[in-house]
């Protein structure tokens, strides 16, 4: 073993000192969490559905169990001529781990990325408890080449507590400090770039073909709306346009505006010839519409894996340079489900709803402020480029933070999570789409009274189930995580 590493795992199995979180759990902070999130799970939020549910009243959602931890904001408000901030009492040291961060960023380690993250909940938190972590180093790997950079792998784990003693979770989690631009693929990042990038594609894609039967369809597109031809004499609805109705002949033809949704009649994914334009094998699907024409398209967002016939549809209006637009297809967000899943309901092999998350420079920040990440690589894209990345990136207490979104709107707002355990690989940029996917992978009979503490498990109470979950989120580079959750779920309605 080299100096260094011996120096970087000279705190492994110490323990720091226990960090407290600055507040007590509360409202604007959740609400900005849920916000960013998107989370609209109303234990969360809204106290008189929360008070009647099975934890008796608010609490924290489970994923933010590290981020009432977190340091937040550090302005160097020196270099600015102001005087420094005044230190935090609440926050103590991180003693081993901070100071194995520090020998690697001055070893030249400077870029960061969360690898994984598996949180255990041994109860959720609630309103006004405040939480305090105590952080162990449990390793640091030898130097590894990866796709990222040459670097270390450091991985720690952190059991919380309220600050009256009781365990409410812990997490294991591992990140890699690698140096910037020591990538496998460093030599050809630009091309990849490129080709990852719908904005800028290599090639250009095939100018549609128009003509003055079809001019309303393309102005209508770029009115952001799906025109489909209708005859004005006998009404029927035609796609694609001609110059006379099929049905009567009447060549009175005019247009009426579709709502975009549809269903998944038929798909295929064209491998060959290649296409430069679409980048990867494009997906062909041929859309049914509401309103009941169909329509041929391509199918963006998602992997080819994630879709099937008669999964709904919704249209989205792609910009091309060249200066038109086009009605694209992508899978649509399924609605949050309001009444919880009941065990009985349940079984191995259920396939979750497909759903997209359009990935924004805006969503991307707002989720990292509300996880209070400010690592530079999250907001200042500039600095992501110095570390070595293409742009921002999101932070994987985000990416856990929508993972359990999406598993909670599948599951409904009272099923308990257990655990939640992610790994991340494809780096969420913006500009891009992630779309998760899952199914139940095992259901368990699990006794009511073992989920929560909260939980009024009643006498005589049926059992319910825990459930587990394994989930993906792919984006345009591949799976950016992967993961699994286990949730109780109870076998009557709980409220
Ligand atoms: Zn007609």
């Amino acid at each position: 073993m080299t100096d260094f590493l011996e120096q970087l795992r000279a705190g492994i199995g110490v323990e720091g000192s226990a960090q407290v979180a600055p507040d007590l759990v509360n409202i604007p902070m959740i609400r900005h969490w849920c916000e960013a999130m998107d989370e609209a799970n109303p234990n969360f939020l809204d106290e008189e559905f929360a008070a009647a549910g099975p934890h008796g009243g608010i609490v924290s959602p489970p994923a933010m169990l590290n981020a009432w931890g977190m340091p937040g904001v550090r302005i160097k408000r020196e270099e600015m001529g102001h005087p420094p901030p005044p230190p935090i009492e609440s926050e103590t040291e991180r003693e081993t781990y901070g100071s194995v961060l520090g020998l690697l960023d001055n070893a030249g380690y400077l870029g960061v990325v969360a690898t994984n993250s598996e949180h255990i909940y041994h109860r959720y938190i609630r309103l006004g408890e405040r939480v305090k972590g105590t952080q162990k180093l449990v390793d640091v790997s030898e130097e590894k080449q990866t796709a990222l950079g040459i670097g270390h792998f450091v991985t720690t784990e952190t059991e919380y507590q309220t600050t009256d003693g009781d365990p409410v979770g812990s997490m294991f989690f591992r990140i890699l400090k690698f140096k910037p631009h020591t990538g496998r693929d460093a030599s050809k990042e630009g091309a990849e770039n490129a080709a990852d990038s719908p904005a800028a594609p290599p090639a250009m894609r095939p100018k549609p073909s128009m003509n003055q039967d079809s001019q309303f369809f393309w102005q209508g597109a770029a009115a952001k709306e799906l025109r489909i031809q209708k005859c004005n004499s006998c009404g029927r609805l035609q796609h694609p346009p001609g110059a006379r109705c099929p049905a009567c002949g009447s060549m009175d033809l005019g247009w009426k505006v579709a709502t975009g949704r549809g269903t998944l009649y038929s798909h295929c994914q064209v491998h060959y010839p290649p296409l430069p334009a679409f980048g990867k094998p494009p997906i062909v699907g041929l859309v049914e519409l509401e309103e009941g024409v169909r329509v041929l398209t391509n199918i963006t967002d998602c992997a080819y894996s994630q879709i099937s016939i008669g999964m709904d549809m919704q249209a989205w209006f792609y910009n091309d340079p060249q200066g038109f637009s086009l009605p694209l297809f992508r899978p649509a967000r399924q609605p949050r489900r309001t009444e919880t899943l009941l065990a009985g309901d349940i079984s191995e092999g259920d396939p979750m709803p497909i759903c997209p998350i359009p990935l924004t420079v805006t969503g991307i920040v707002a989720t990292a402020i509300a996880t209070r990440d400010y690592q530079d690589v999250h907001h200042d894209r500039d600095l992501a480029h110095q570390k070595g990345s293409k742009d921002i990136f999101m932070n994987i207490l985000s990416s856990s933070g929508l993972a359990s979104r999406y598993v909670s709107d599948w599951a409904g707002p009272d099923a308990i999570f257990k655990n939640l355990k992610i790994r991340l690989g494809a780096p969420n940029h913006p500009y891009d789409c992630m779309t998760m996917s899952g199914k139940v992978t095992e259901v368990k009979s699990s006794a009511a009274s073992g989920a929560d503490s909260g939980a009024d498990s009643g006498g005589g109470q049926a059992d319910g189930a825990d459930v587990t979950v394994e989930f993906a989120g792919i984006n345009s580079l591949g799976p950016h995580i992967t993961g699994s959750a286990t949730l109780y779920f109870p076998a009557n309605p709980s409220r």
